[in-house]
C-alpha cells in the first residue's frame, strides 16, 4: 500500500477517534495535510478556530507565516507534511492537557512510521516537549538533536518556536526565521554518511 493511502486509512479511523474529551467540544478532527513522502514533518499544538472550522492544519495567521517561511526555502506546504501533537481543538484554545496529549500520541506515532521525514521540525514548546522534555525551547531552538523514538529508530530533530508566539514578537520571529532559514543545510546534512 502506498504511503497516501495509509495515510488515507489513518485519517478515516482518526476521525472516529473519541479517546479523549476535546472531541466533544470541537467541529472536526484536523489529522495533517502534506506530503506523504515528504523529508520533513512540522508538528504545531493544536487546531485552533480556523482549523477546527476547515480541518486543515495551520490555516490562520500562523499558518500564514509558516507558509512564508516555507517560500523562503523554496518549498510549499505540499512539499512537506504539517500535524499537530493534538489533533481536536481544545476548548477556547487552551493547552493540551498532559492526558490529551497522552490520548492524541498513538495517532501522531503512526503518521510519523508511514511518513518516516528525515527531519521532524517540532514547533513550539508543547511539540518539543512531546518529543524533547526537559529541555528549554530558549536553548534548544535551532539546534539538530538525534534521538531514539519508540518503534521508529533514531530521528532527528529541529526545535523552533511557535510561529503564532513569533507573529507578533520582532525579536522571537527574527530568530524563528533565522533557525528556518538553516533547514535545508541540516537536511543534506542529514543525507550525509
Ligand atoms: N494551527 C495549528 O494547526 N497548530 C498550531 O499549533 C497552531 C495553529
Amino acid at each position: 500500500m502506498s504511503k497516501q493511502s495509509q495515510l488515507d486509512e489513518l485519517n478515516k479511523k482518526m476521525s472516529a477517534c473519541s479517546q479523549c474529551a476535546l472531541r466533544a467540544g470541537c467541529q472536526r478532527v484536523v489529522p495533517g495535510a502534506g506530503s506523504a513522502d515528504a523529508d520533513i514533518m512540522f508538528i504545531g499544538e493544536a487546531p485552533g478556530k480556523k482549523e477546527d472550522e476547515t480541518g486543515h492544519p495551520f490555516v490562520g495567521a500562523a499558518g500564514k507565516f509558516l507558509n512564508e517561511m516555507l517560500a523562503l526555502i523554496n518549498l510549499r506546504r505540499e512539499d512537506v507534511y504539517i500535524a499537530n501533537v493534538v489533533k481536536c481543538r481544545p476548548p477556547e484554545n487552551r493547552d493540551p492537557l498532559p492526558e490529551e496529549v497522552a490520548a492524541c500520541w498513538p495517532w501522531l506515532l503512526e503518521q510519523i512510521k508511514i511518513i518516516r521525514p528525515k527531519l521532524i521540525v517540532t514547533l513550539g514548546r508543547h511539540s518539543m516537549e512531546r518529543f524533547l522534555p526537559g529541555q528549554k525551547i530558549s536553548k534548544l531552538h535551532g539546534t539538530l538533536v538525534i534521538k531514539t523514538l519508540e518503534g521508529i529508530g533514531q530521528q532527528h530533530f529541529y526545535a523552533l518556536y511557535h510561529p503564532a508566539a513569533a507573529l507578533y514578537n520582532g525579536s522571537m520571529r527574527e530568530v524563528l526565521i533565522k533557525d528556518f532559514q538553516k533547514i535545508p543545510k541540516i537536511i543534506a546534512k542529514i543525507g550525509q554518511p
